[in-house]
């Protein structure tokens, strides 16, 4: 089969391909010896480009009119739910993660822009009352300008899609850079972005490194806002840089989220929760429970059932239907979760089961998940992000202990907690410090059209998604004029 060589989009048009071009070859972690496809690297020069495109059509794009923003964001979700099947499968080959969770995160990349293709036209500003007599004042938003859009790999499609939709929507114009491990997903949001009408320069989309193109993005005095989600190293780095030009950010970072099961959860509920929370989308997920926190009454019977479970699971190829979870995205996440194994049982962890490498032929990034016991609250698989499917379980006598074990971490991404207590799910759904609480349901996975994100290590800035990205994505003008 021929591979196809594709390019980054910008002011308009995809860029022309030169027999110069650096390649980047995208692999398939449940096979890779298979490329699925080419891409042209972007570099410094062609990011500037974008950046200037951005530029120009920024005061345009501002001014333009809601319905046109509104038709452009319902095009781009219809055709994604349209070839959602197409989508999902070209998301499992590059990424990993099983079809049924591809599906479920191509379903919210399109349900994300016919969300904001409603918002664009939802009533906004505010009319007060002056102090002084005969004064009226008005409040409204208007767009941030040049949106600078930094994407991970573990959601190829769906992070890119509540970042970009937003952005539109408010009338900024956008230089998208994905994750290199994930060039298509990103590249066939382009290429619909592409038909959607909008005027050259207002959707820009660059595949290259993070050093180079990430860098310049971040360095340009003529980004105006960025909204990155990834590491906390990058993200600390991107505060320290946009602070030299005072460039907004919203930073979406890393987890170490913890579960709470008590003596008087359903035991079948809690194993449920754990397994989905911890292991699925191959434990690739920055609102993974990588940390249960479970009282003595329940912990051995939990602790069997849960190792049982977690036995069953079948790790293989990503697009077979009878995989569960399917394999790490790539060498070198392999090789960082089957150093924490070893660094588990070195702290003296028990490894109940799972954290191997499973051989094959194709050498496809197969990984059992991983279940530690006897964890103490000190060790480093239990307080650092791990970022698979690694699970520390730890002891507690009660809810104050598992509470305060709760909170003990940097981060507050999300929090979960299993009981069928109304009185400790309301104490912690009031006071954990994370930024999503989950009362007998997994910490991952959300709704699209609320808020999301955390405190601490995890989040910067205003919260994404549903009505709140409007924070992030326009300034506040206050106008006052005499009668
Ligand atoms: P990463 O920080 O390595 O990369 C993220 C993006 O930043 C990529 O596009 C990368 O190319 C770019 N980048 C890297 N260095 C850069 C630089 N110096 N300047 C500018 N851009 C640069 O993260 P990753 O490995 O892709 O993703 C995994 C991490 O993302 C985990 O820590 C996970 O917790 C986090 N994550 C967080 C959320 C959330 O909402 N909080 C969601 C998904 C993933």
């Amino acid at each position: 089969m021929t591979i196809v060589t594709k390019s980054s989009y910008v002011d308009g048009a995809f860029v022309a391909l030169q027999s110069s071009n650096e390649l980047l070859e995208n692999r398939n972690p449940s096979n890779p010896g298979e490329v699925i496809e080419r891409f042209v690297r972007a570099d410094r020069d062609l990011t500037e480009q974008a950046i200037a495109a951005a530029r120009r059509a920024a005061p345009g794009w501002a001014r333009s009119n809601p319905q046109v923003r509104a038709d452009a964001l319902d095009f781009i979700g219809t055709e994604i739910l349209a070839r959602r099947e197409e989508l999902a499968r070209l998301l499992s080959r590059e990424e990993g993660k099983i079809v049924r969770e591809a599906l479920g995160e191509v379903d919210r990349a399109g349900r994300s822009f016919k969300f904001y293709a409603q918002e664009v036209l939802r009533a906004e500003g505010e009319k007060y009352q002056s102090v002084r007599a005969e004064v009226g004042i008005d409040v409204f938003t208007q767009p941030v300008g040049v949106v600078g859009i930094i994407a991970p790999w573990n959601f190829p499609i769906a992070i890119p899609a509540w970042k970009i939709a937003p952005a539109l929507c408010f009338g900024n114009c956008v230089v998208f850079k994905p994750a290199e491990l994930v060039p298509s997903s990103a590249w066939a949001l382009a290429e619909i972005i592409s038909r959607a009408g909008l005027p050259a320069g207002v959707f820009n989309m660059l595949i290259g490194p993070g050093r180079s193109v990430g860098d310049t993005i971040i360095r340009s005095p003529d980004i105006d806002a960025i909204s990155f989600t990834g590491s906390e190293g990058t993200g600390k780095q991107i505060a320290r840089l946009a602070a030299e030009n005072m460039t907004r950010v919203q930073l979406e970072m890393g987890g170490k989220n913890p579960l709470i099961v008590l003596d008087d959860a359903d035991l079948e509920q809690a194993v449920d929760v754990a397994l989905n929370g911890s292991f699925f989308s191959t434990g690739q997920r920055c609102t993974a429970s990588s940390r249960v926190i479970v009282t003595a009454g329940i912990h051995d019977a939990f602790v069997a059932r849960l190792a049982e479970r977690t036995r069953a699971l079948k790790v293989g190829e990503a697009l077979a239907a009878d995989t569960d979870i399917g394999p790490v995205v790539d060498g070198k996440q392999l090789e960082q979760n089957l150093s924490y194994v070893t660094i588990g049982q070195q702290e003296g962890a028990r490894l109940v089961c799972g954290g191997e490498r499973i051989d094959n032929q194709a050498g496809a990034f197969y990984f059992t998940p991983a279940l530690f016991t006897e964890v103490h609250p000190e060790m480093r698989i239990y307080r650092e992000e791990i970022f698979g499917p690694v699970l520390s379980v730890l002891k507690v006598h009660n809810y104050e202990q598992a509470f305060a074990a709760a909170e003990d971490t940097p981060f507050g991404l999300s929090a979960g907690i299993v009981t069928t207590s109304l009185k400790y799910a309301e104490h912690f759904k009031r006071h954990s410090s994370a930024g999503m609480v989950m009362v007998n349901l997994p910490t991952a996975g959300v709704d699209y059209h609320v808020p999301f994100g955390g405190n601490g290590a995890s989040s910067l800035g205003s919260r994404e998604q549903g009505t709140h990205a409007r924070h992030f994505f326009t300034r506040v003008k206050t106008t006052y004029q005499l009668a």
